[in-house]
């Protein structure tokens, strides 16, 4: 029923005890997972691995450079990442974006990065999982320039903790809006109060293990399983059953990531 749609399963924290980690995941009902990469060997790990019908959980794998990893990418990295995505096992491109928390990477080249994938994405009409972190000013103007320029990419931008406006032009562009364990954090009712209010069907659920584990289990190693707290703290904000949320959020994301599932 749950479908976590950020998760880096390629972590050394998550990769040691993958079969523990995606057995609880399957025990909340987690069925589906976007395995999120990182960096050009994660995308091609992930898109170069065997997934069977007969695993626990469906694995989803993406390929893509984090803004704070593009620096330190060995030469050919990007190349790469294309070909993985032409090669078509990957069902998103990303994590991608900008991020003015860190500096390993120089913004400008992040930006270069950013558009790549978003040109990537839009050639091969897949969709993009977006990092963003104090940033918000720099995206904005980033996606209208490019929507205006180049035209709509599909995609959702990933653990939003922004303010309402943001929010707001996130979702007319066309984007969804990822609410990762931040969702539960005590710290986090302004968060609460947008998500009440966020059009269900832009909404999906993620946990963005290893790291963000909700409430109740903030601090820890994060691990899919875990998104049936955030979904619970969601169930609550929109006053219904966590089964129906986990419905709704599923079926938004299958949609952005897997339509071909739906018929
Ligand atoms: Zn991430």
């Amino acid at each position: 029923m749950f479908f976590d749609t950020h998760c880096h399963l390629e972590d050394p924290q998550l990769a040691a005890d993958r079969p523990t980690v995606l057995q609880q995941a399957q025990s909340v009902g987690v069925e589906r997972i976007l395995a999120v990469a990182l960096d050009s060997a994660s995308s091609q790990i992930l898109c170069t691995q065997k997934y069977s019908n007969g695993d626990p959980v469906r694995i989803y794998p993406t390929a893509g450079i984090h803004p704070n990893h593009a620096a330190k990418e060995p030469e050919g990295a990007w190349a790469l990442v294309e070909n993985l995505a032409r090669g078509g096992k990957a069902v998103a491109l990303g994590e991608t974006g900008l991020d003015r928390h860190w500096h390993d990477t120089p913004f400008a080249q992040q930006q270069a990065f950013f558009i790549r994938h978003l040109t990537l994405a839009r050639e091969l009409d897949l969709p993009v999982v977006i990092h963003c972190r104090e940033a918000t000013e720099d995206m904005i103007v980033l996606l209208r320039r490019f929507w205006e320029e180049t035209g709509p990419v599909r995609g959702v931008m990933h653990s939003f903790s922004g303010e309402e406006s943001f929010a707001q032009t996130c979702l007319e562009l066309g984007l969804l809006i990822g609410l990762s364990g931040v969702l539960t954090f005590k710290n986090a009712q302004p968060l609460r109060d947008l998500a009440k209010h966020l059009p269900r069907d832009r909404v999906v659920l993620e946990t963005d293990a290893p790291y963000l584990a909700p409430v109740p289990k903030r601090g820890k190693r994060n691990e899919p399983a875990f998104v049936s707290f955030t979904g619970m703290t969601l169930a609550e904000l929109w006053g219904q059953s966590i089964e129906e949320t986990a419905r709704q959020t599923t079926q938004n994301a299958c949609k952005l990531f897997c339509p071909k599932e739906m018929g």
